[in-house]
């Protein structure tokens, strides 16, 4: 009878390992087929929003720009969905390097130094690294990954006149990348489904085109795969800070080049 029942759960639990399979494999097939049209798509709707060819009406102005704002959403989702369907069928190959912690973080600045001016908040990077520790070995992809959308969202969730900070430090051999905004913060009641797949909190201020929701939930797998966490604290009406832990080994440099 129990030798019945475990013969059954090993064909259930294969028959179920099998259509996850079948599922990350066709969801990375349609996301490369959806990829490839849109980006034509968006590329022309690009041209033409930018008066390229010759000047557009205020109602063709506007379709044009609704145009590329949901390109760009669906291409945000796609990739998104991409990134998952990698995850679950395991295919995430890492690939660690020696790295400058505050390159990253500077480079994610650079990034998105446009869209806090645009925004009117103001965004800034403060480290205390030990100097024998500057050079790191990390999975540079996917923490760069991590902080762009850690404060893309903080950008997103706080109003004009705020400020967003990246900090670095390191401690007990764990290097902390954390992400602190002056935003609307997560009301109490969502704050344990936001790392969820597709969960939003519900918010009269944000915009349909404003997020896919699969943000955090890739964040924190990320996070995972390179041993390490995310967590967050946040107040509603007061703000927000994200905190990625990382393990790293620092680099055993000769000691006239740690100087
Ligand atoms: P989205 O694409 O909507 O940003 P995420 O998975 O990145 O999806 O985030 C999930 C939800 O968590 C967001 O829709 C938002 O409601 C909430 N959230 C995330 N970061 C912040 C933040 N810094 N401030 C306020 N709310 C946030």
């Amino acid at each position: 009878m129990i030798e019945q029942r475990t013969r059954d759960l090993a064909i259930a639990l294969r028959e179920a390992q099998r259509a996850n399979a079948y599922k990350s494999e066709f969801l990375t097939g349609v996301s490369h087929e959806l990829r490839t049209p849109l980006t034509t798509i968006l590329g022309f709707a690009r041209l033409l929003n930018d008066q390229f060819y010759g000047e557009l009406n205020e109602k063709q102005q506007q379709y044009i720009g609704l145009i590329c704002e949901s390109g760009q959403h669906l291409l945000s989702l796609i990739n998104d969905l991409l990134d998952l369907s990698r995850l679950d069928a395991g295919h995430t190959d890492l690939s660690y390097q020696v790295v400058s912690p505050v390159d990253i973080c500077e480079q994610t600045l650079e990034l998105l130094s446009q869209k806090a001016i645009e925004h009117s908040i103001h965004l800034h990077f403060k480290y205390q690294l030990p100097s024998d520790q500057q050079l790191v070995l990390l999975e540079t992809r996917l923490v760069f990954q991590i902080l762009v959308n850690l404060v893309s969202n903080a950008l997103k969730f706080t109003p004009a006149g705020g400020e967003v900070e990246i900090h670095l430090t390191v401690l007990d051999r764990m290097l902390y990348f954390t992400v602190t905004d002056t935003g609307i913060g997560i009301p109490l009641d969502h704050q344990d489904r936001i790392f969820d797949p597709f969960y939003q909190v519900n918010n009269p201020a944000r915009k349909r085109s404003d997020g896919t929701g699969l943000g955090l939930s890739l964040c924190k797998r990320f996070a995972e795969l390179m041993s390490g966490t995310i967590e967050f604290e946040s107040q509603e009406g007061v703000g927000s800070r994200f905190r990625l832990r990382l393990p790293f080994q620092p680099l055993e440099l000769p000691p006239q080049l740690t100087a």
